[in-house]
């Protein structure tokens, strides 16, 4: 069967690969200029909660049949993944809370491209079957909302858009997103500075916004993404000594300041990663309400809701999901 797969990032790469051993013909169709999507940029750690329970704490208004998902296919889905060559980097995630691998991000797109058309955006009168796989709306998001952007330039929501107009719907959580605190303007930030810039020590500062109304939460998750929420388009953490990320920041020209007290204040800005929000899929990965539609990857909403969970967990899994689904049809 020709199938159209629309996106060559995480979702999609795998979702094609899938149809190919299936015995299947798909199209694989990307956007941007090269393949790989925001995947390419990451620190690659394919990861889910080690216990389902924490899943459901850390992300409490996700759905939770496509949680169950994820969370019960990941490690098969990682086996898959080694079974066509991938090496892991790492063999766990160093974090206690998680299990899962770390990959070359590079390593993983050469493995997995074959037969990408570059520069090739869905066109709008594309037929079924189709794998939505383009990223979710980062680039929209942060556009609307004055943030920055910490993505592949590219996933602006034409997959939402697609579907949207072919009787598919959204999940709730539409103005959530993963993201970072990062140096706010006038820091030059370039996609390979995307993990080093990461102001990841938030839990430790306190939080003013950026005309100093402290807005510092009783508490952070290890995740810190409850945090890039709060900050929005700009605001200050101030420490008391400084470290790497700081110093960072600083050398990428970023605005420190030592304050009177002697503390410093780090001027940041939240950057869009991807969005949490996105559309409403089944347990298939096929988009409620669109016939012949499929959404993987961050095209498809609702998994994370409320906290953070591994963008790349859920794009393997919904990528092998639709592809056998679609085998299946
Ligand atoms: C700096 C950074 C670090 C990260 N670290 C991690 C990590 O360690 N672990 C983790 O789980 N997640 C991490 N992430 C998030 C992770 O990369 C994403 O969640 C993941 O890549 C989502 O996969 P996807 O296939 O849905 O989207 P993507 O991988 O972004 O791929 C989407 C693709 O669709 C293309 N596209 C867009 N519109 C169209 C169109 N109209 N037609 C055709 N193609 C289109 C885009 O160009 C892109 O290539 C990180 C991201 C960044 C930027």
């Amino acid at each position: 069967m020709k199938v159209t797969v629309a996106g060559a990032g995480m979702a999609g790469l795998v979702a094609a690969a899938r149809l190919r051993q299936l015995g299947h013909e798909p199209r694989l169709l990307e956007k941007g200029s090269r393949p790989g999507g925001s995947m390419l940029l990451s620190s690659c750690v394919v990861w889910r909660h080690l216990e389902w329970e924490r899943f459901r704490e850390d992300c409490p208004g996700g759905d939770e049949q496509l949680q169950r998902l994820v969370w019960e296919r990941l490690d098969d889905a990682l086996a898959w993944l080694e079974s066509l060559g991938a090496e892991p980097v790492w063999l766990d995630t160093e974090n206690p809370l998680t299990t899962g691998r770390r990959y070359d991000p590079g390593a993983l797109v050469r493995l997995l491209a074959r037969d990408v058309e570059l520069a090739t955006p869905l066109p709008a009168d594309a037929e079924p079957p189709l794998v939505l796989a383009t990223g979710g709306f980062p680039v929209r998001l942060a556009r609307e909302r004055g943030l920055l952007l910490r993505a592949n330039p590219w996933s602006a929501g034409d997959g939402l858009d697609f579907a949207l107009a072919r009787g598919g719907s959204t999940t709730p959580g539409m103005g959530e997103f993963y993201g970072r605190a990062m140096p706010a303007p006038p820091a030059r930030i370039r996609e390979q500075d995307f993990v080093p810039l990461a102001q990841l020590y938030g839990r430790e500062a306190r939080v003013f916004t950026d005309d100093w109304r402290e807005i510092t939460p009783p508490s952070v998750a290890w995740h810190e993404n409850d945090l890039a929420q709060l900050i929005g388009p700009r605001a200050w953490y101030v420490l008391e000594r400084t470290n790497e990320r700081v110093e960072a920041a600083r050398a990428a020209g970023g605005t420190v300041l030592r304050r009177d007290d002697g503390t410093l204040a780090v001027h940041v800005a939240a950057a869009v990663t991807h969005t949490i929000g996105g559309l409403r899929v089944d347990t298939e990965a096929r988009v409620v309400g669109a016939d012949g539609l499929w959404a993987a990857g961050v095209d498809a909403g609702g998994i994370a809701s409320g906290g953070y969970a591994s963008g790349l967990a859920q794009a393997l899994v919904l990528g092998l999901s639709a592809a056998e689904s679609i085998a299946a049809s």
